[in-house]
């Protein structure tokens, strides 16, 4: 293995990809940041417990997937595989919920890291945008979420993603479904490790990927049949929001997600151009999960959006965002002293907000002309010593290639003028 080589599932983001990267990260928190939602951040690692009791002990995130360490002290960590345990955790700490205030809405952006077998969109360490509306029952939060998540692609400019929803029911009517799945699953053919699941979460078995589990599956007990009146009612309730939103989806029953902690609405938005790895989002409604880490009851709803997917998908659908050149003026001084003096202008236009950068390193006309080409800078400015003794710089406008010489002591102004 080369020394220069990140570790096995993960990647760096370098430009100009990585422009791309943070211009995901803009757009899918734009909407929530003017829909009320603040910003929160929290630490890379929790207590291992917090996810154990949050995420689910049967899951594959929390057998298999986690990042455990015992620090030096003898405190048990985890780095962080999803958001939504920490925020929930964080809000708790703070007491947010007690400020009278609620939905207490927030939203976060981060690294995550799960231990799983790499492959195209699916690595070790990746990157989350997330949003959660705590304390409050009501299908309009549901629906607020899952629009606000199809506003963002839209804004980004997706077309070919679908979304995808079920109802996972409540702790009333979710108990006897479960047993009633689990009578159905128990006299299939299945290998051992899908009936121990069977004993521990039965609705993942649905979720299994493998064409001859799905093929016995085809009769299993249906949630939907199960269902009591009033998630029925809710459910319906969030279909007929987003439905007047103009927002498609379509219901998928076996849609039951890889955390434990989902009760009555579950979403996950599905991009068609990505393979095996196709959810590039997911959420819902966690009315249990306050309880489960310790907190007072607190139903809640959220989603996280997978920034690495997005971009992936924006690959796959061919779509380039319009970002904006980071660099407007490029300065190219050519000898000592224009290098002293066409800093001071670059000082002087940043100061004055316009991005500017400098052929550094006293590099040739060539080639510095070459980096402010590549630095895709509208203007360059460029003086020598004759230009000096004149009292002017050369400004060059890199769209149509004309050259005028411009007083120095009026170059920024100039520049300012020209930017609008
Ligand atoms: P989840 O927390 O599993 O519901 O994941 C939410 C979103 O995060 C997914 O839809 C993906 O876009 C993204 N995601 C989850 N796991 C990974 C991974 N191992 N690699 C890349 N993206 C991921």
């Amino acid at each position: 293995m080369s020394t220069f080589q990140a570790p096995k599932g993960t990647y760096d983001l370098t430009p100009p990809r990585s422009a791309t990267f943070l211009a995901v990260r803009e757009a899918i928190s734009a909407p929530l940041r003017d829909s009320g939602y603040g910003y929160i951040e929290t630490p890379g690692f929790e207590n291992v417990e917090l996810f154990a009791r949050g995420v689910g002990e049967s899951t594959d995130i929390v057998t298999k997937e986690m990042y455990t360490l015992t620090t030096k002290g003898g405190d048990q960590l985890a780095l962080r595989p999803e958001g939504t345990a920490s925020v929930l955790r964080a809000a708790l700490e703070a007491n947010l919920h007690k400020a009278g205030n609620l939905p207490v809405k927030l939203w976060y952006s981060g690294s995550y890291y799960r231990y799983e077998r790499p492959q195209a969109g699916r690595y070790r360490h990746f990157s989350q945008v997330g949003a959660e509306a705590i304390g409050t029952e009501d299908p309009a939060l549901d629906a607020e979420l899952i629009i606000l998540a199809d506003q963002a692609y839209r804004a980004l400019g997706l077309r070919q993603f679908r979304i995808l929803l079920n109802s996972l029911g409540d702790k009333e009517c979710r108990p006897v479904y479960r047993e009633a799945l689990q009578t159905f699953l128990r006299d299939l053919d299945l290998d051992e490790e899908t009936r121990r699941r069977i004993e521990i979460n039965p609705l993942r078995v649905l979720d299994d990927k493998r064409a001859d589990v799905q093929k016995q599956l085809t009769d299993a007990p249906k949630l939907r049949d199960y269902l009591c009146d009033a998630c029925k009612a809710y459910h319906e309730e969030v279909r007929a929001l987003i439905t007047a939103a103009g927002v498609v989806f379509e219901d998928d029953e076996k849609l039951v997600r890889g955390l434990d902690y989902y009760t009555r609405t579950t979403f996950e938005f599905v991009h068609d151009g990505l393979g095996s790895q196709s959810a590039v989002g997911g959420g819902g409604r966690y009315d249990g999960l306050s309880e489960m880490i310790g907190g007072p009851e607190l139903p809640s709803v959220g989603w996280a959006l997978g920034v690495d997917r997005t971009v992936l998908a924006l690959e796959a659908e061919g779509v380039e965002l319009d970002l904006p050149a980071v660099t407007s003026v490029y300065a190219v001084p050519l000898g000592d002293e224009a290098r002293r003096v066409l800093f001071g202008v670059v000082t002087e236009l940043r100061r004055a907000g316009i991005a500017a950068d400098f052929a550094f390193g006293g590099r040739g006309l060539k080639g510095a002309m070459k980096s402010a080409n590549r630095s895709g800078a509208r203007y360059t400015l460029v003086a020598g010593e004759r230009d000096l003794a004149e009292g002017v710089v050369q400004l060059k406008d890199m769209e149509s290639g004309e050259q005028s010489a411009v007083p120095l002591a009026g170059a920024a102004a100039e520049l300012a003028k020209r930017l609008g």
